[in-house]
């Protein structure tokens, strides 16, 4: 096999308009247009299709909130009222999300202001997938660190609330059993138990003075902390390495509701959105999805998750890439193995090379050369890259914007409007992901897309648990 090459005849090579055959070297430079129009047809959403996706969602979510044994499981989150601002008291937190986990202790003051000091921890990779007490004693540990950091007075016991964002069947509030392991987590022999109780056991053998008092999925956090400075909020969504969202349900429209009545008669539901289309009916699954859909976890479910969160958008761009390498139209058709390996084409990269606006490209260079290690990226290479990280982009905003157009729906709050908070780093960080969401919105509703205000929760997962709390005390 020819390895070597020199890469001053592949640099006129690449910008000759021919195939060519060097004899070392074969490689097709097929015009610019023809490759991005042919991922255009893939990835490009038309409005017709987000209308019939949103409707088939509106189904879905209806379906869920009839029996346990649909697609989306809209798990009653037995959170039935929302905060009025005035909550007060110091609450820990703890938020494990699935890239980040922190251990917060909140401060809620009255009048809508919270105080929040928060530490991060890494979770070790073994932890992840290991013994389910490996995972729960490093959480303890964890806070056990930063009661001592933070001088945390617990006397007389701490209450705290527990930001789990991993499919958990509700029980109480205080009380939930693992469905399923997902984001990169697999600690099998924990499904089926009360996270609850498992986190109350390591508390135990350290002997900490720490109460678990309520278990929060992360939507259900992002949606009360910020009813807490605005009381319009009713959707709550993340944008993380995951996705999900919760919304507010009136109790009367749960009918697999068994907990007797509600005074309220609201109850927060989270969607499991994540799960949305598992039976590949409505959703435009490309071959490329398939691709990372087999060789990542739990092929076949959390389909629309893979289409939408950080966890999943640059593996979707590393396989695009890679297909164009293999057919030889991209990069020379020359590969790296930071190229060849899952999970290196981080969904960051994919926000740095869209913020790049120098004509040359010359960040997006520095990414493909510097940190893929490509060899030699035309700046043929770096437009035609920089158009697939945008419309796997484009693709996920827009559909995390049919998601909501369908939680709003369902609510019937399309006329009278609504807040939705969204936390995560890629609706934070990625540029653009948010006009893109209000676009579809757009399309969607058209003038009543203004009634629907979406608003970065920051903190959300981890305030929105303290609040929670608060609200368990009275
Ligand atoms: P978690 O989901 O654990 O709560 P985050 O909300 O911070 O954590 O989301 C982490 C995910 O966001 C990762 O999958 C990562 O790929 C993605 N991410 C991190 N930084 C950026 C960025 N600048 N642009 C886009 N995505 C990002
Ligand atoms: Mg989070």
């Amino acid at each position: 096999m020819e390895k070597t090459f020199d890469i001053n005849a592949l640099r006129e090579i690449l910008h000759q308009n021919t195939t060519q055959n060097t004899g070392k070297y074969t490689y097709r430079e097929i015009d610019e247009s023809q490759v991005c129009s042919e991922l255009e047809d893939i990835f490009i959403i038309s409005p017709q299709r987000l209308r019939e996706i949103c409707k088939v969602f509106v189904k879905e979510m209806e379906a869920g909130l009839k029996s346990d044994d649909c697609t989306l499981k809209m798990i009653p989150s037995f959170v039935t009222n929302r905060p009025t601002g005035k909550e007060v008291g110091t609450y820990l937190a703890l938020d494990l999300g699935g890239t980040n986990f922190r251990v917060c202790e909140i401060n809620l003051e009255g009048q809508s202001k919270v105080r929040l000091r928060a530490k991060k921890f890494t979770i070790p990779d073994d932890a992840k997938t290991a013994d389910q007490t490996v995972l729960f004693d490093f959480l303890a540990e964890s806070i056990a660190i930063f009661i001592k950091e933070y001088n945390i007075n617990t006397d007389n016991e701490i209450n705290l609330g527990f930001t789990f964002s991993f499919p958990v069947q509700q029980t109480a509030l205080n009380e939930g059993t693992i469905l399923l392991w997902n984001k990169g987590f697999n600690c099998a022999n924990s499904i089926g138990k009360d996270v609850v109780s498992l986190l109350a056991e390591a508390l135990a053998r350290k002997q900490l003075k720490v109460n678990v008092v309520a278990l929060v999925n992360d939507t259900v956090g992002t949606l009360m902390s910020h009813a807490y400075v605005d009381p319009g909020t009713c959707v709550g969504v993340i944008l993380g390495t995951g996705t999900n969202a919760a919304y507010v349900e009136s109790v009367d429209a749960i009918p697999k509701w068994k907990g007797g009545p509600v005074k309220s008669n609201e109850m927060i539901i989270n969607s499991e959105w994540g799960a949305f289309d598992n039976e590949r009916k409505v959703l435009p699954w490309s071959k490329y999805d398939e691709q990372q859909d087999q060789e990542g976890n739990n092929p076949g479910r959390q389909t629309f998750e893979k289409m939408i969160s950080g966890m999943y958008l640059g593996e979707i761009v590393r396989l695009v890439c890679k297909d164009l390498i293999e057919r030889k139209i991209l990069f020379g058709g020359m590969s790296s193995t930071e190229m060849d390996t899952p999970g290196k084409f981080e969904t960051a990269y994919m926000s740095r090379i869209e913020r790049d606006h120098t004509s040359e490209l010359t960040d997006t260079k520095m990414v493909l050369q510097e940190i893929l290690k490509i060899p030699y990226v035309a700046p043929r290479d770096r437009r035609i890259v920089r158009r697939i990280c945008e419309l796997v982009a484009i693709r996920a905003a827009r559909l995390a914007a049919c998601g909501v157009a369908a939680v709003v729906t369902k609510m019937n709050r399309v006329d009278t409007g609504c807040t939705v908070a969204i936390d995560g780093s890629v609706y934070e960080h990625y540029p653009h992901f948010d006009n893109r969401m209000r676009d579809a919105l757009h399309e969607l509703f058209g003038m009543f897309s203004e009634n629907v205000s979406l608003q970065l929760g920051k903190d959300g997962s981890g305030i929105g648990a303290a609040v929670i709390a608060a609200l368990a005390d009275k």
